[in-house]
């Protein structure tokens, strides 16, 4: 059985419920940031076209009530 909270949940996060097969995405373990050098874009799944870390994992963070924003850390 699943708690009221739980099945909100479920309702807020709608679409992104089935992980990505490429990059195991959205996940709740996953890393939400990412540090690139001058010039440098986030890479993509090429599964889905969500935001992915150099080696490919995901950047899409599952949290209460939906996805975390990847936070973009810039480095000099
Ligand atoms: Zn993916």
């Amino acid at each position: 059985m699943k708690t009221s909270l739980e099945r909100a949940f479920d309702e807020a996060v709608g679409p992104y419920v089935e992980p990505c097969p490429t990059c195991g995405g959205p996940c709740r373990g996953a890393n939400s940031y990412i540090k690139l050098g001058p010039g440098e874009e986030i890479p993509r799944c090429s599964e889905c076209g969500e935001f992915v870390d150099r080696e490919g994992q995901t950047l899409c963070q599952l949290v209460e009530g939906g996805v975390m924003p990847v936070i973009l850390i810039r480095t000099a």
